[in-house]
């Protein structure tokens, strides 16, 4: 028995992903894995649970990429495309259970899905093959499996979206927050005193509804973070560059890294 936690970015790309679709750029035509970029997504995985965070329209694969084949719940953000279309392929994690799948969300966000997916609420239709979800509502507080998951609202578009603090079996917690303009005070309370941050770090220009590289670092700055990954990045982001100029202990994430707390 171990303590730990994996942590597996799944995807750490923008709403187009990198490549862009039609786009000659450095970046978007680069041989290095690292500026190949799905879209955003992460997964928890300790001794008695696992917990997928979002469901973008790579899920399929993702979950290949990184044999993963069972989650005890999902947990979103917000419901916008690049986070949920992919929902429909939680049907695998659907097969080998017999109860609905909770599926954790805001009310608004919850309310998305359910006009995207109707059939997978509705506990009246289908059968095994597909996906056979419970809307959960999610509250301040909550417990998925050994996780202790506190969500806290963001500012990122018109949207509800929320960011989570989560407690692991170790005693180390992390700060997820992939879609963020920008944090209200009781965010980051909440969260000053978690050992790993993961914020929205899009590009290098301003944006109206997600941080900066720059702006990423000067929240991770203002909360005194130990260590911060960024993710949600764009083609602007060119790997090896961006990371050789970030401060210590602020890094990029990239597809398919491991963090274990
Ligand atoms: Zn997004
Ligand atoms: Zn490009
Ligand atoms: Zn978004």
């Amino acid at each position: 028995m171990s303590k730990h936690t994996k942590i597996t970015f799944l995807g750490c790309g923008t709403s187009t992903g990198v490549p862009v679709i039609s786009c000659e750029c450095e970046v978007c035509t680069s041989t290095n894995p690292k500026n190949n970029r799905t879209r955003s997504s992460i997964f928890l995985e300790s001794d008695n649970t696992q917990l997928l965070i979002d469901t973008g329209p790579d899920l399929r694969q993702q979950l290949l990429r990184e044999k993963i084949s069972n989650t005890d719940a999902l947990l979103f953000t917000h419901g916008h495309a690049d986070h949920t279309v992919g929902f429909d392929d939680s049907r695998a994690f659907c097969w080998r259970r017999d109860d609905r799948l909770p599926v954790y969300g805001s009310g608004e966000t919850l309310q998305i899905l359910g006009q995207m997916f109707p059939w997978a609420f509705d506990e009246t239709y289908g059968g095994r093959g597909y996906v056979r979800a419970q809307a959960v509502e999610f509250s301040d507080d909550f417990m998925i499996g050994d996780f202790r998951i506190r969500p806290f609202e963001v500012i990122h578009a018109s949207v509800a979206t929320h960011g989570f603090r989560i407690d692991l079996p170790s005693g180390q917690s992390l700060a997820y927050a992939s879609d963020i303009k920008s944090l209200p005070p009781e965010g980051k309370a909440l969260i000053s005193d978690c050992d790993l941050h993961i914020f929205d770090g899009l590009r290098l220009e301003p944006h109206p509804s997600h941080m900066t590289l720059s702006e990423a670092c000067a929240l991770a700055d203002e909360i005194d973070s130990p260590a911060a990954y960024m993710t949600h990045l764009s083609h602007e982001i060119e790997y090896e560059r961006e990371t050789s100029s970030l401060p210590k202990n602020r890094h990029l994430a990239y597809d398919g890294l491991n963090l274990v707390l």
